[in-house]
């Protein structure tokens, strides 16, 4: 497999092109002083929208969605130091997450005195998702670019579910702990309100998988009810690390102070989830590239890992990926489909 020689793209990775050294567009557009998107310039936005939805009797300013992995459990801890803000941590199980995720969970929110709701929808419905998201093509190519259908699947019922409990307890913020690596940096995508996509449109993204499952339910699952989009003022939707700055040195030592020690029971690419390790699989013989090549290829780019290091965690030397996706998929049996 050819990589390019700045970032780490391969040759597989749809629409790449390498100029005569095996430089990639995307880093020969970043060289030539294209900056990727400033999210700092959205610092006033950020500290006006948190001054203004801090207080005001709530019982909590800020829904944190906490995977218990390293970037949300700083981001809490940041948001309670640098804001004050009343926090509720919500943590959506999907049944796979690391015995460790979970005793990081306690020691740290102990720490913090910070309340925690744990959401487990129904685990076989989850299952029938999980795995028909391993089916060829349940996603559309500009999504999978970045991920894997699983992780596609699980990241929108993680967002469905914050909004959802958020709605219902009347919290104005979600916070996100999305790393600048794992997003198109635009404004809109940093800080939002996830209720303008039109309903039907936004339907239309889960049908190829509800209609394989053939259980119309679970599109509650994937994204909010009608009614729940008609909620005023709707939650606004934040990811706080672009703007305010991630320095993944400072965020260890950071959690490490607060007892966050890193699971060894996850691939490498993941601090607390196992059904990464099946996503990854599964992606890699669909798609012939790593679900986390563009976002190791951005991290490089940033300079906030060397591509000795991106390179590592595609390529898993260890082989820890492949034990943890079997045994996944042995869990999940039959309902993973073949094609
Ligand atoms: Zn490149």
């Amino acid at each position: 497999m050819k990589r390019c020689t700045a970032c780490i793209l391969p040759d597989t990775f749809p629409g790449i092109r390498f100029d005569e050294s095996g430089v990639c567009q995307y880093c020969l557009e970043a060289g030539e002083g294209n900056q990727p998107f400033a999210g700092e310039s959205l610092k006033d936005k950020l500290e006006t929208i948190i001054r203004d939805n801090r207080g005001h009797g709530r019982t909590y300013d800020a829904l944190v969605a906490y995977s218990g992995g390293k970037d949300s459990t700083y981001l809490i801890h940041r948001l309670q130091s640098a804001y004050q803000l009343s926090i509720l941590a919500v943590t959506f199980d999907n049944g796979y997450m690391s015995e460790a995720s979970f005793r990081n969970m306690r020691t740290v929110l102990g720490r913090l005195n910070v309340d925690h709701l744990i959401v487990r929808p129904g685990q076989s419905s989850m299952n029938r998702i999980f795995a028909q998201s391993c089916g060829h093509r349940m996603y559309p190519d500009h999504l999978t670019k970045f991920g894997s259908g699983i992780c596609i699947s699980c990241i929108r019922m993680v967002s469905t579910m914050a909004l959802r409990v958020a709605i219902e307890k009347g919290i104005p913020m979600v916070m996100l702990g999305n790393s600048p690596g794992q997003m198109i940096q635009s404004e809109n995508e940093l800080i939002f309100r996830d209720n303008t996509i039109p309903y039907a449109l936004r339907r239309r993204l889960f049908k190829p998988l509800v209609d394989q499952l053939g259980d119309e339910r679970l599109y509650d699952l994937l994204m909010l009810t009608r009614e729940e989009y008609k909620t005023k003022p709707f939650p606004y939707t934040i990811n706080p690390f672009p703007i305010l700055g991630y320095d993944e040195q400072l965020i260890y030592r950071e959690i490490a102070a607060l007892g966050w020690s890193k699971p060894t029971d996850v691939d490498p690419n993941s601090t607390n989830c196992k059904l990464n390790s099946l996503g990854i699989k599964k992606h890699c013989e669909t798609y012939h590239f790593h679900p986390y090549d563009f976002e190791m290829s951005m991290l490089v780019r940033q300079k906030i890992i060397s591509r000795d290091e991106a390179i590592r965690r595609v390529s898993d030397p260890e082989r820890i990926t492949e034990v943890l996706a079997a045994e996944v998929e042995a869990a999940l049996g039959e309902l993973v489909p073949e094609w």
